[in-house]
């Protein structure tokens, strides 16, 4: 083992129902498996339809219990979740590293601290976030509470386990709903390690439940359940897709954080050091395994060589390894069937008449050897060609030239997604011009991939609808109750007798 890495973390194994963490009714489990060697991690119980019921009504009789506690009380148990996170922070990176592959660096040092971050900024949200009164007739009192929907179906994606905890978790229980939580199968641990802490702190049972499975299974029966008011799902736009059909039974509330193709555009009057830097962490950070990665980078010709030539060396000396090793800077994808769809686009490119200009390949090496590791892959295309338009998920960008601010808009806006997307340039007139006519939910001016919990995070197009973080996410959470109050009304006598 690395210097630095410390030894297998505990973590449980079963489903989390109602405070408890109890086998599947089934007594199914399946395999999580750790995508440096694909050495097995852990035998993990398999949540099926039986399981996600009970969850439902555990979660159901805890909402009696939740929604009816102050926000104050709610506020100071989110914020002790937050606090043990914290503390548990070299352990619950090292789950996350080894599930996921993520460099333990940034586990470490970003996806521990976000997710701390995240949590307590909806711990102080519980007791601000605030009704309002309207200005109606006179006579009435008109007044708005935000009330919680009840039981929430949180489903997450394998790219960010443990941070996407705290996006979906954080504003659903301070508004006072409980949780029913699929997380991916590929990587369900850190979430699982979540839901033991959150027992620890002493959070009523019920109130959060974890319950790992397959999206076709349990993901599936969460979406169509009767009794669920709303789904908050982070994932492809395909499942997006089956979840709003799956959805209509009860016409519960749907809230979609989907695909993205970010476009990352660079002007010949652009500071080329940062852009290059930048432009390298919002492709190759988490191996590419971002939704808000700019994936599609476009270059004014004028400067396409210069910016390539520093582009390419500085990808070409990421360090690439072990996730445990401090020193790593990319480690592998998360499975071994994303790593063979990510290099299918490396095939996608040669046929479209692409050229690789570096990567397009696993590395060579005994460590690799068993791993799912791609090498930072950079290609040269066409805007229509498929390694432009689809999600490659991985350390793959493409790279365009464009000649000015019109044909560079209709590159950037000309994909289905719409999720996030940059510009580096030191024209102001033009950075404001360009971040408002891009069709996304974000735009990064000189920077890329920012983020923070009180800024709305979501995008349009086939990227999905609803936000996450901030006010916005408070209000994805509640349902708007306007009550009427007649004071000291005069009303019209409509059936005079
Ligand atoms: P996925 O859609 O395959 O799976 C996401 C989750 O949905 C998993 O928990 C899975 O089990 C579940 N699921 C699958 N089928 C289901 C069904 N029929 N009903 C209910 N649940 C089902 O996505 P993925 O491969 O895990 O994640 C990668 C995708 O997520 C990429 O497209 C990426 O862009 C997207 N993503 C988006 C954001 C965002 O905020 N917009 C963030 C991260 C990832």
């Amino acid at each position: 083992m690395p210097d630095g890495a410390v030894a297998l973390p505990t973590f449980q194994t079963n489903l989390f129902i109602g405070g408890e963490f109890v086998p599947a009714a089934s007594g199914a489990t399946f395999e999580v498996l750790n995508p440096h060697d694909n050495s097995l991690l852990a035998n993990v119980s398999e949540a099926g339809a039986e399981d996600i019921d009970r969850a439902v009504v555990a979660a159901q009789k805890a909402f009696k219990v939740w929604s009816k506690m102050s926000a104050t009380e709610r506020g100071r148990m989110i914020y002790k979740l937050a606090d043990a996170i914290e503390a548990d922070g070299p352990n619950l990176a090292m789950i996350e590293t080894l599930d996921t592959g993520h460099p333990i660096r940034d586990t470490r040092n970003l996806d521990i601290m976000r997710t701390v971050q995240t949590f307590r900024y909806f711990a102080g949200m519980a007791d601000k976030y605030e009704g309002s009164v309207i200005p109606v007739d006179t006579g009435f009192l008109n007044y708005i509470l935000r009330v919680p929907l009840g039981v929430v179906g949180l489903i997450s994606p394998w790219n960010f386990p443990l941070m996407f905890t705290s996006w979906k978790m954080g504003p659903a229980l301070a508004a006072g709903n409980t949780i029913v939580f699929k997380p991916a199968e590929l990587t369900p641990l850190s979430t699982m390690r979540i839901a033991e802490l959150a027992a620890q702190v002493g959070f009523p049972a019920g109130v959060i439940n974890v319950v790992p499975g397959f999206g076709n299974k349990a993901g599936q029966r969460l979406a169509e359940h009767p009794d669920v008011a709303k789904i908050g799902f982070t994932g492809s736009t395909a499942t997006g897709r089956r979840i709003v059909q799956a959805s209509a039974g009860n016409l519960k509330r749907v809230q979609l954080e989907l695909g993205g193709k970010g476009a990352n555009i660079v002007f010949d009057d652009a500071n080329l050091t940062a852009a290059v830097n930048g432009s390298a962490f919002a492709i190759f950070h988490n191996q590419g395994q971002a939704c808000i990665a700019g994936s599609r980078l476009l270059l004014q010709e004028t400067i396409a060589d210069e910016f390539l030539d520093k582009f390419l060396t500085l990808a070409a000396s990421i360090r690439i390894g072990d996730p445990r090793d401090p020193t790593t800077e990319m480690g592998p994808l998360t499975s071994r069937m994303h790593q063979e769809k990510v290099l299918s686009y490396c095939a996608i490119a040669h046929q479209e008449g692409g050229e690789i200009l570096l990567g397009g390949k696993a590395p060579d090496g005994a460590v690799f050897k068993d791993g799912c590791y791609v090498l930072p892959t950079v290609v040269k295309a066409q805007p229509q060609d498929r390694v432009c338009m689809e999600e490659v998920f991985g350390p793959f960008v493409s790279v365009t030239t464009f000649r000015d601010e019109e044909e560079v808009l209709t590159m950037a806006n000309g994909t289905s997604y719409g999720l996030g997307g940059g510009l580096w340039t030191q024209n102001l007139t033009r950075a404001h011009k360009i971040a408002g006519a891009m069709d996304t939910g974000m735009a990064w001016i000189n920077c890329y991939k920012r983020f923070h919990p009180g800024s709305p995070f979501g995008g349009v197009k086939d990227s999905g609808y609803g936000r996450e973080m901030g006010f916005d996410a408070m209000h994805e959470y509640t349902e708007p109750k306007s009550v009427w109050v007649n004071v000291d009304a005069n009303i019209p006598n409509f059936y005079p007798r």
